[in-house]
């Protein structure tokens, strides 16, 4: 079965019924990226840029930057490349980067809050990132998002680093939705995207209100809480026919929430590489009928364990 997984895991999938599911890879570096490309990833959903700007005195210039972003393109062999403007905060300081000690920084200056108070760092790159889609299919895509006014500071910002020629054609603009607020309130961000990606990690620790990685409320923090699947239900509806919606928290690469994200409408899982075959090989063999009836159900739900249940 294995093998007959990665003999087709190249070729798109699509459910029974004929619904594509663009399957795609979350990575961090240009051997993920390799590795992407062999498990036969549609696209890079996820790149976390962050493992440049980490463990190093000084911020990575626009051409260092220009340089691993292709590279990353190349390795998925043109393939389009979801890249994330940095994601660090009080959690992953940077040496040159001077941060406030925090109480509780995952509410703190985080993802973009950080980059808008740091605008060189932000603006170099986006330069990095425009250049890049200039010759190749690229998406930006804004990380912690909470409010309008942050995304069109984050959108005033690519304007300017891509400069008198305007944004690159290949250029597509996204925003992650890990934040319950953005999640409720999409509406209002989808007439400025391309697209929005749902980063379960996060959205689910801030709607349990149970920190992601914490063992001692790690039962708490299930993303298939009906809560949580009740805002990626919110904002397929928003999106559908007006942007693409993806998921890139650990969630897509699930067995059990497939079916869900698949019924709920969602268009793109984002997943480690190594999962890809085996996620392409699930999707082909779901019926999207079935998954909506099972997904609205779930929605009516009272806990994870009672959607598990369902699924089980
Ligand atoms: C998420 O929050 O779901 C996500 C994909 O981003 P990260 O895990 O990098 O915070
Ligand atoms: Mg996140």
């Amino acid at each position: 079965q294995r093998r007959r997984d990665l003999a087709s895991a190249a070729e798109p999938a699509a459910t029974l019924d004929g619904t594509p599911v663009t399957v795609a890879a979350n990575i961090g570096s240009v051997d993920d990226a390799r590795t992407a490309a062999n498990c036969g990833a549609d696209e890079a959903g996820l790149v976390r840029t962050e493992f440049l700007f980490l463990g190093r005195d000084t911020a990575p210039s626009v051409e260092d930057q220009e340089r691993h972003y292709a590279e990353i393109a190349d390795a998925l062999g043109g393939r389009r490349v979801t890249l994330r403007t940095l994601d660090v905060g009080g959690d992953k300081p940077l040496s040159y980067v001077t941060m406030p000690t925090e109480d509780n920084p995952f509410l703190g200056v985080r993802g973009l809050r950080l980059a808008l108070e740091q605008p060189d760092l932000l603006h170099a790159q986006l330069a990095a990132i425009s250049r890049v889609a200039r010759r190749t299919p690229v998406n930006v895509m804004f990380p912690m998002i909470s409010t309008l006014r942050e995304l069109r500071e984050a959108r005033a910002a690519l304007d300017r680093a891509c400069g008198s020629d305007g944004l690159p054609g290949q250029l597509r603009v996204g925003m992650m939705v890990e934040v319950p607020a953005a999640a409720l309130k999409v509406e209002t961000f989808l007439p400025h995207l391309d697209f929005v990606s749902i980063g379960t990690n996060d959205l689910t620790q801030y709607t349990m209100a149970a920190e992601r990685g914490n063992p001692g409320v790690a039962r708490l923090s299930d993303p298939l809480d009906p809560a949580v699947l009740q805002l990626i239900d919110h904002v397929c509806r928003a999106g559908r026919g007006r942007a693409l919606v993806a998921v890139c928290g650990e969630v897509a690469s699930d067995p059990d929430a497939i079916p869900l994200l698949v019924g709920l409408g969602v268009q793109e899982l984002s997943v480690a590489p190594r999962m890809v075959p085996r996620v392409k090989a699930q999707v082909r063999d779901l019926d999207v009928g079935h998954c909506a009836v099972l997904a609205k159900r779930a929605l009516t739900l009272a806990s994870a364990a009672d959607v598990r249940a369902l699924l089980g």
